[in-house]
């Protein structure tokens, strides 16, 4: 499903935020990748959603080396991998089904197949009752929702969430997490990078630890931290 092969990320000021990386994700699985603040994660995730560039190495997104295709083909990375930001970038002039069939839009989706995922996606976050509200008509939680939806509407088999829960109290961002859970547990692929140690160490899934842009650990249901 993802397989990084040596990657290595240096950015045009000498920082190298990534140095041969050597990782393999399997369909279905789900991972969380932890690290210090400045360690590399968000490097990772800018080099599987294309947003930079690798300087040495290959990243396989479902069979095919991303570093190798010309950006045209970025298309293809939006339709294979589903992305969450902390800050959940919302639309504010939009309601929540606008939002979300937004991102169906710009990929030329029929109007009637929209209408249908849009629908299907709210209620997988539980949130049909509110297709008719604005952001800010909604909590935290229920906005990181909509982010969530909005991720999984092209029906991607990879999510990718960064820090999803950083900007929520505990309770919601339980939440979010189970959200996460749900589809993971009906197919699709979860990359979550994290600072919330209580999640991971109750959920009990695979880390990944990243340290000075090397992989320090790689546990299956493995803790926040290491444990002895
Ligand atoms: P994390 O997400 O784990 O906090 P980052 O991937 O953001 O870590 O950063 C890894 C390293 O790369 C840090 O030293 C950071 O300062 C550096 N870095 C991140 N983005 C850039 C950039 N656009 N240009 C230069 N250096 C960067």
């Amino acid at each position: 499903m993802i397989k990084l092969i040596d990657v290595c990320k240096e950015y045009n000021n000498g920082v190298k935020a990534l140095s041969n990386i050597n990782l393999e994700i399997d369909k279905g699985e789900f991972v969380f990748i932890v690290g210090s603040s400045g360690a590399g994660k968000s490097t990772l995730i800018k080099l599987l959603l294309k947003e930079e560039e690798v300087t040495d190495g290959r990243i396989y997104l479902n069979g095919l080396d991303i570093t190798r295709v010309p950006n045209r083909r970025i298309p293809y990375i939006r339709r294979n991998v589903g992305v969450v930001f902390q800050d959940f970038r919302l639309l504010p002039n939009k309601t929540v089904s606008e939002n979300i069939s937004f991102a169906m839009e710009i990929l030329g989706a029929h109007p009637r197949e929209i209408r249908r995922r849009v629908s299907m996606v709210l209620s997988m976050v539980d949130l049909s009752r509110k297709a008719s509200s604005y952001p800010e008509q909604l909590s935290g939680g229920e906005q990181q929702r909509v982010s969530i939806a909005r991720a999984m509407v092209n029906n991607p088999p990879v999510l990718i969430a960064d820090e999803p829960t950083g900007n929520l109290d505990p309770d919601t961002a339980w939440e979010v997490m189970n959200s996460l859970n749900d589809i993971n547990a009906r197919g699709t692929t979860v990359l979550m990078a994290t600072h919330a140690k209580d999640i991971v160490n109750t959920m009990r899934k695979r880390v990944i630890a990243i340290d000075g842009g090397r992989i320090s650990r790689d546990e299956e249901k493995g803790g926040y931290t290491l444990e002895v």
